[in-house]
């Protein structure tokens, strides 16, 4: 099995988080070095889902930023959120740190 990243800590547990949303596939939490007034990470929580990266999607995982934009544009909805910036970084070169795929949310509104 190949090493468990961050965002497996976070989604197991093992390292604390401010959760905003969680379901059976996804988990949101507050990004700890936010860039905006509200900055969320969504990731998917089952192992099938598992991508390190865009740059990684295959026929089997495709479907997983999908689902990702889906939560985001739910969450904001319920949220009332009428504003905001979703951001895939792929690739060291494309800014990316964890290699768990995730997708920034970001909003100059903030979530109460
Ligand atoms: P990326 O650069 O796309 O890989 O994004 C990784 C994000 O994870 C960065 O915006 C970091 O600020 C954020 N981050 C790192 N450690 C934590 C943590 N323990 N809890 C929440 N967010 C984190």
């Amino acid at each position: 099995m190949a090493e468990r990243t961050l965002f497996h800590k976070i989604r197991d547990r093992e390292i604390p988080a401010t959760v905003v949303y969680e379901d059976d596939d996804v988990l949101a939490f507050k990004d700890i070095h936010p860039k905006a007034p509200t900055h969320l990470l969504f990731i998917a929580k089952k192992d099938a889902d598992f991508v390190p990266s865009i740059d990684d999607l295959s026929e089997k995982t495709a479907h997983v930023p999908l689902l990702l934009i889906r939560k985001a544009q739910q969450f904001a909805k319920e949220h009332d959120i009428s504003g905001y910036q979703l951001r895939f970084h792929v690739g060291k070169g494309g800014g990316q740190e964890v290699f768990y795929l995730h997708l920034h949310f970001l909003s100059e509104q903030k979530i109460d």
